[in-house]
């Protein structure tokens, strides 16, 4: 799926306790989690009892220089890499939120979408509390400096509680981290160690780099306290039927992570594997495209006995500010992306794989692009489902009547695209590479089964009324 048309994650999330570089190694790790966000980046650590953050907007490297890392000392640290969707782009919304309290600091940050935040923030700002961001993770802060409750633990259980949809959690204040995970399960999270530390992550991949073992999952509906005692596990929250995001599998995380107990990158290689014997086609090369349609490609090539080849180029060096040419230049947009590799696809047969297809304009382009660079043919394969249904649980889709198979059938949908062929993957098949019983994950976007009911609605006023106030 190229950026165009993408679907942006709300965000990934890395923490760390008993480490005297905990600024410097969440830093690593939020590197390695830069894929589920590239809005913007920030790290609140821990030194002798006091919180120090800093935050940015841009990637990961361009938020952190080694001044800003050297300001950061301590043992304990939480951080984010923020896709900006509900609440906007701007600096003020960059997680994690530090805030002064009457137990003193604390610091959160948050992976996923809260459903019901809207009627909460109402609720609260009648009662009189003022908020300074747009983001729904604002009111998980609110909540927890307005519960009864005595301790920092009892606290966020109670304000946890009340939210709902999906959330992955780090908080730290006092001599604590704490790492939550909602019910269902909807978001990843992990938990490792690197020597005497404790480590959580949205991520396996993160703890790999910074050179940490994975543990195990933290499982839906647990709470993980960590502090210099060690590390104790809850389970506060009422229990839901597990609904891990299939797309994750598909798309979102990354090949060299393992994700709900499977490693990702067979995972992908299985999916181009089914397409082949399921929706074979007479083709002289297979392409991905790149990155994240690369493992199901060469799965499609080893499955087929097409071999596979490098038709589309990615560009890994478009910076933010990058000045787009004016009309002249057609498709620009994915070119800026995706440059089409002549001598592969020239006078061939292309059979493309990708993960997924949402509005369908970024597929259209590459067709367009991939017949002008000389392909003779171009048939299309894709390791989902066709896309219904937006998401309400922590990824950023289009209004469901911009979807592309909300609006066309799949003969409208290879008229559209200019294809010799189109073809999808059915959940069943999808379900069975992913090794899932059917039952465990949460495929509402293809099936129109949402777990959270009625999310629809809340979801929309939640946009609605985060996307109506100002940015600073
Ligand atoms: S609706 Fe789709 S993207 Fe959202 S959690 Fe469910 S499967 Fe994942």
């Amino acid at each position: 799926m190229s950026e165009a048309d993408t679907l942006g994650h709300e965000c990934g999330v890395f923490g760390i306790i008993g480490d005297p570089d905990a600024a410097r190694l969440s830093y690593l790790g939020l590197h390695a989690l830069q894929h589920r966000g590239q809005d913007g980046a920030g790290i609140v650590a821990r030194n002798a009892g006091n919180l120090a953050e800093h935050r940015g907007v841009g990637l990961v490297h361009e938020v952190f220089d080694e001044g800003a890392l050297r300001s950061l000392p301590g043992d304990a640290a939480i951080g984010h890499v923020r896709y900006g969707t509900a609440g906007g782009d701007g600096l003020t919304n960059v997680q994690p939120f530090l805030a002064r309290w009457k137990q003193g600091q604390v610091a959160l940050c948050h992976n996923g979408t809260l459903t019901n935040a809207p009627p909460i923030r109402e609720e609260l700002e009648e009662r009189g509390a003022i908020f300074t961001r747009t983001s729904d993770t604002e009111v998980l802060l609110h909540l927890l400096a307005a519960s009864d409750q005595k301790t920092l633990i009892n606290r966020l259980v109670d304000a946890l509680s009340r939210v709902e949809g999906a959330w992955c959690v780090l908080v730290i204040s006092g001599d604590k981290l704490v790492a939550a995970r909602d019910p269902w399960g909807f978001r990843p999270l992990v938990l490792g160690r690197k020597g005497e530390a404790w480590i959580v992550a949205s991520e396996t991949t993160a703890i790999d780099f910074v050179q940490g073992t994975f543990v195990r999952e933290i499982e839906p509906g647990e709470m993980v306290i960590l502090d210099e005692d060690g590390i104790q596990s809850i389970r506060p929250f009422a229990r839901k039927p597990r609904r891990a995001c299939i797309f994750e599998a598909i798309y979102f995380a990354r090949p060299d992570s393992n994700l709900f107990g499977r490693d990702v990158y067979p995972t992908r290689v299985r999916l181009g594997e089914l397409l082949a014997t399921r929706f074979p086609c007479k083709a002289d090369v297979v392409v991905p495209v790149p990155d994240s349609g690369t493992p199901a490609a060469l799965g499609f090539a080893q499955a087929s006995g097409i071999p596979f080849a490098m038709g589309l180029l990615r560009s890994h060096y478009i910076g933010r500010t990058f000045i787009e040419p004016t009309q002249r230049i057609r498709d620009f947009g994915v070119r800026l992306k995706l440059q089409p590799n002549r001598s592969v696809v020239a006078g061939k047969r292309v059979v493309v794989v990708d993960d997924s297809i949402v509005r369908g304009t970024t597929s259209q382009k590459l067709v367009r692009m991939l017949r002008a660079a000389g392909a003779a043919e171009v048939h299309l394969r894709i390791t989902s489902p066709p896309m219904t249904g937006p998401c309400f649980y922590g990824i950023d889709t289009p209004e469901r009547e911009e979807l592309l198979a909300h609006r066309m059938d799949l003969p409208r949908i290879r008229q559209f695209l200019d294809v010799e062929s189109v073809a999808f993957l059915s959940m069943d098949e999808v379900r069975e590479a992913v090794g899932g019983d059917g039952g465990r994950f949460c495929d509402a976007c293809f099936t129109g089964n949402y777990p959270v009911d009625p999310v629809a609605r809340r979801a929309d006023a939640q946009l609605a009324l985060f996307r109506g106030r100002p940015e600073e």
